[in-house]
């Protein structure tokens, strides 16, 4: 998955870079990790900081023709080895997105 098409179709912008696609269950899933430019620490301006797990979160986002699309990220929990602060690093991604009542009206129906 290029960076350019995860802006462009899915409004992933900086901060995560694409590892890679899964089919599974009928459903396409980007897996993104955050990029090594991310691990700074909140609390000090410091880049001395160490992974101390991880976590992942899945963001339903619009579908490729009838599958559905997941962007699955990882979330990793950090620590900083300078001020001692433990954080989780989870840049921005694009609200979920919905079809709502209005613009359902305007889809085709079968
Ligand atoms: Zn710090």
């Amino acid at each position: 998955m290029s960076p350019s098409l995860l802006y462009h179709a899915f409004g992933v912008r900086e901060g995560y870079e694409s590892v890679r696609t899964d089919y599974q269950q009928g459903a396409v899933q980007f897996h993104l990790a955050v990029k090594a430019d991310q691990f700074v620490c909140p609390s000090c301006p410091s880049g001395n900081v160490i992974r101390k797990g991880r976590r992942e979160r899945s963001l339903h986002t619009v579908p490729i023709g009838l599958k559905p699309v997941l962007l699955v990220t990882e979330v990793p929990k950090c620590a900083c080895k300078d001020c001692g602060a433990k954080f989780e690093i989870a840049p921005l991604l694009p609200r979920r997105m919905c079809i709502t009542l209005k613009s359902s009206r305007r889809l085709p129906t079968r």
